[in-house]
């Protein structure tokens, strides 16, 4: 199967949107190799893109100093993450407003009834258009079963529906963050939902939820083999090593003969 993004050079866009990142260390030697002078002045190694720069560096210091650049499959990987953590933050708050409406409305039924009657029609159109069926979906089927629970109830439903949205935004800011707790709340928080998402795709089939359930299972698994998870392929200190291996500024300043944050030692 052919792959687009086969070509696809992440450092390339990621330098294009936010331009290249240069910086000149106060190591000499390691500063010469990112540094070269040219017909048209001083050019800097980019530490993402790996061209060189003409201008003066963005920033100088340290080696251990340095940004820490994210390049190529990392690139990659925070773009998916950073889509996914969005996706979780809509659906979070989307879950925590849908709890405090419940909460606000469960003393009064007739409220909740006549605000479920006013605005149903409302969105029903849009629903049609993206195929999302209102009638089927669980939360509209929940609220209306909820008109017709005790209020202790109610309030468990919407205890549990809160809690859900905190899992849903704890996940999107873990992942938007790139912290290794966010991947992991992200997956185990996904993969605890996995049985239901089936339980409800067998027991009432839509499109929605086979998509929903395919790209919860993709994250999955996607998260625990890219960020190696669980001991997965080495677990940390092999994506670390990754990590280290990749940074345009440890290769060459292992070329230099230097090891910027491991055993560095300061300079006078
Ligand atoms: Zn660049």
């Amino acid at each position: 199967m052919p792959n687009p993004l086969q070509n696809f050079d992440w450092n390339l866009r990621s330098c294009g949107l936010r331009g290249h990142v240069t910086y000149a260390p106060t190591e000499e030697a390691l500063r010469d190799r990112l540094h070269v002078v040219t017909p048209a002045g001083e050019a800097w190694r980019c530490l993402r893109c790996g061209t060189y720069a003409v201008g003066a560096p963005n920033a100088s210091g340290a080696a251990d100093a340095a940004p820490r650049v994210l390049r190529g499959k990392a690139l990659r990987d925070a773009f998916i993450l950073r889509l996914l953590a969005v996706e979780r933050g809509i659906r979070g708050l989307g879950l925590a407003l849908i709890a405090i409406g419940i909460l606000k409305f469960s003393s009064s039924h007739d409220v909740l009834q006549q605000m479920l009657d006013t605005y149903l029609p409302l969105v029903r159109p849009i629903a049609d258009r993206v195929g999302y069926d209102l009638e089927t979906s669980g939360v509209v089927r929940l609220i209306h079963e909820a008109l017709n629970l005790k209020h202790t109830t109610v309030l468990w439903a919407a205890a549990g529906i809160g809690a859900y949205a905190a899992l849903e935004l704890v996940e999107a800011v873990g992942l938007w963050l790139m912290k290794r707790w966010g991947e992991y709340v992200a997956v185990v928080g996904t993969a605890v939902f996995i049985p239901l998402e089936v339980y409800e795709l067998i027991d009432k089939a839509s499109v929605l939820k086979a998509v929903a359930l395919l790209v919860n299972v993709g994250a999955v698994v996607y998260i625990l083999v890219t960020k190696r998870l669980f001991g997965l392929r080495g677990g940390h200190a092999a994506f670390e090593a990754e990590r280290h291996g990749e940074s345009l500024l440890e290769v060459e300043a292992a070329a230099a003969g230097e090891h910027p944050g491991r055993h560095h030692s300061p300079t006078p």
